[in-house]
């Protein structure tokens, strides 16, 4: 008998006394091989004066080996019926915050404690799949202060997060990633590995956070409005995506004339666009849109 199967017939135990059934619609494939959570931990090098924010810490796998290394974990889960679950298998550690919320209804700004000067912020989770790019896309957008973030997410999320330019896999993710952060792959996980286990193979990757992003603009929000209006309808030139999905007051021939004054195409596809490139365009665009209407001039900042 392997440990992973000691483990389950454990959990499965637990689980049936607490009267718990799995819901498909949280994402619920805990982690059953007890060396994985423990690879986890080690690759987001979380360390004694770390605190760790845990989502969606299930029946509390991770949390176990995050409360034995961390300073401190807040664990966020959404489903009340795991709550006495967790208590019960987190109660040797008094390091350890369970909150029962929606990570998405959240406000994460205060979210670590005032007093966490000395360690790092880091976020760890295995991620519902349902959710993963939302969850993410907060996480990143949010302005909250982290070191790191390190996730279990579908393979072809990770893929998506490390794409290139002109890749199928290239997209909004993969520009806020690499905008916020520097992404390393770690490693992947088989189905087997959980329960029950999924219908696809898992990568952990970590996001470390930049101090600085690499590319400078005015207005970041701009920036991401944009990338967002270039890949909501990919098989569209970025000047259509811009006319429909960006309220800037701008016709499609004055959209083209900036592209091709940075020297685009006027049929260039934002799946083309590197994050510097995409910076150029949203600078210009700012510039443009805060002189007004009224005094288009494609080379306005030059
Ligand atoms: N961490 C555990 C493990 O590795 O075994 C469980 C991981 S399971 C893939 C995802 C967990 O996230 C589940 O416990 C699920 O109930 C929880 N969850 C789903 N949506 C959530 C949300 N919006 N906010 C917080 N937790 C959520």
């Amino acid at each position: 008998m392997n440990s992973a199967y000691i483990e389950r017939r454990r959990m499965e135990e637990v689980l049936h006394r607490h009267g718990f059934r799995f819901q498909k619609k949280y994402g619920q494939n805990f982690l059953v091989d007890p060396g994985i959570p423990e690879a986890i931990v080690e690759a987001a090098g979380v360390g004694e004066d770390d605190t760790v924010l845990e989502i969606g810490p299930g029946m509390g796998t991770m949390t176990v080996p995050l409360a034995k290394r961390a300073k401190k974990v807040i664990a966020v889960e959404i489903d009340d019926h795991l709550i006495p679950v967790l208590e019960e298998e987190l109660e040797r550690y008094n390091n350890v915050e369970i909150i029962r919320n929606d990570i998405m209804k959240m406000s994460l700004d205060d979210i670590f404690p005032k007093d966490t000067e000395k360690g790092a912020k880091r976020i760890v989770a295995n991620l519902p799949y349902y959710i993963t790019t939302p969850i993410l896309m907060k996480l990143l957008e949010s302005g909250m202060d982290y070191t790191s973030i390190t996730v279990m997410v579908q393979r072809e999320v990770a893929e998506r997060m490390t794409a290139s330019p002109g890749t199928k896999s290239y997209g909004a993710l993969t520009l806020a990633v690499s905008y916020y952060t520097n992404p390393r792959i770690d490693f992947t996980i088989e189905p087997d590995s959980f329960f029950p286990p999924p219908k696809v193979d898992s990568t952990v990757i970590t996001l470390t956070k930049h101090a600085n992003p690499p590319v400078e603009v005015d207005d970041e929000k701009l920036l991401f409005d944009l990338i967002r209006a270039s890949f909501n309808q990919r098989r569209k030139t970025l000047v259509n995506g811009i006319s429909h999905g960006m309220n800037l007051g701008l016709s499609k021939d004055e959209i083209s004339e900036i592209l091709v004054s940075l020297g685009h195409s006027p049929t260039v596809r934002g799946e083309a666009l590197s994050l510097e490139q995409f910076a150029e365009i949203a600078q210009r665009l700012a510039a443009y849109h805060k002189l007004g209407a009224n005094t288009f001039d494609p080379d306005i900042i030059r």
